[in-house]
């Protein structure tokens, strides 16, 4: 472990060489820190651009034992990160932010509503099915139509579909697989809405102006920040950020997916322990972005300042969208992020767009 608050020239650890790991290691660089990124994967978004990448599973001991000699803390991009590669790590003597507890909450759906609640933190109503028989049962008990998602190992709208009468309860069972689900009563949203936090080593919460989200198929597609919403909105969501993070001890930075309510009530979607897509906005729209934050946060620096200095319409860049990046490079209004993906996918991730405008634009 190394001594905190990390100094400059010091290695961190990032489990995960994506975007997020990429715009992470970036913002470490800045900081005067060096990165090294464990990843499976050869030729990575975030190890071009970390001073150490090592390639291995995450699960793999010789690859932890090899980040483990040249950082002390390590944090990670993405949640689904075996607990065994955490556990293996704090054996070695390293520092793993944010903990396991936040990580073993946010891998599992059942796990994360059931901690969420027992906080108080609103969510939409839910039941839980490991079998054909309990499945439908669950259907019947929270009434159809519900949303029936795998406790683990979904995202961007994957491993879920609607079932519409309780008959239809096995097969949906069986076609996400016949693993444990959550089944989840629709929210009657308005609008989807996030909150982006931050806590501290010493317990200091740090919390970004909202976004509002919009999602095709599942995946985003576009954010605006800040949120136009009421003060009332703001001080719910700041309570449920402060709630969560305190509750879950966390360090590091947060991403809470909201729904808000036609009466103006706020229920928690999903909590990602890690910084988040819906976030990007703050890289030019805020005067600490959130990568900054995490690495300030994890390496037990002061959190910086999240106040708003731009609105921000954040798009992003979907497979061979990013093919546009000359004229999306001449707009002097927008500020282009290109993850160096060698393969644009239909629908991957391949960079996104921050269009900035004056705070206070009327015309907007
Ligand atoms: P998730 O993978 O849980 O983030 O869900 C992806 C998207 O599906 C969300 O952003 C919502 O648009 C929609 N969604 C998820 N859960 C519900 C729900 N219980 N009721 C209505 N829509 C939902």
């Amino acid at each position: 472990m190394s001594d905190l608050p990390l100094a400059p020239g010091a290695m961190i650890g990032i489990l995960g060489g994506g975007q997020l790991g990429r715009m992470l290691a970036l913002a470490a660089a800045r900081l005067g820190f060096d990165v090294a990124i464990l990843e499976p994967e050869p030729d990575s978004p975030a190890g071009r651009v970390a001073a150490h990448a090592i390639r291995g599973p995450y699960d793999d001991p010789r690859a932890l034992e090899a980040l483990a000699a040249v950082a002390g803390l390590v944090t990670y991009e993405f949640e689904n990160v075996p607990a065994s590669a955490v556990s293996h790590l704090i054996a070695q003597g390293v520092a793993v932010a944010p903990n396991g507890r936040a990580l073993a909450v946010a891998q599992d759906r059942v796990e994360e509503k059931t901690f969420l609640n027992s906080i108080g933190v609103a969510t939409v109503a839910f039941a839980q099915a490991d079998s054909d028989e309990t499945a439908s049962a669950a259907v019947a008990q929270l009434g159809a139509p519900v949303l029936m998602k795998t406790r683990r190992e979904g995202y961007d709208g994957k491993g879920q579909r609607w079932v519409e009468h309780v008959a239809d309860a096995a097969a949906a069972f069986e076609a996400l697989g016949g693993r444990p689900v959550i089944l989840e009563a629709p929210a009657d949203f308005v609008r989807e809405l996030s909150v982006i936090a931050a806590r501290g080593r010493d317990g200091e919460l740090a919390i970004y102006p909202l976004a509002e989200n919009h999602h095709e198929n599942g995946v985003l597609r576009r954010s605006v920040a800040p949120a136009a919403i009421t003060p009332a909105l703001a001080e719910q969501a700041e309570r449920i950020a402060a709630q969560v993070l305190t509750g879950l001890d966390y360090v590091g930075v947060i991403g809470i997916e909201l729904f808000e309510l036609p009466d103006g009530r706020l229920l928690v979607n999903e909590i990602a322990p890690r910084v988040h897509n819906t976030g990007h906005w703050t890289m030019d729209g805020c005067e600490v972005d959130q990568f900054e934050q995490h690495i300030r946060a994890v390496a037990g620096w002061p959190l910086g300042p999240t106040a708003a200095i731009a609105r921000v319409e954040m798009l992003n860049l979907l497979g061979d969208e990013v093919e546009a990046w000359a004229k999306l490079a001449g707009e002097p209004e927008t500020r282009l992020h290109l993850y160096g993906k060698r393969d644009a996918k239909p629908g991957r991730k391949m960079g996104h767009v921050n269009r900035v405008s004056p705070l206070a634009d009327p015309r907007r």
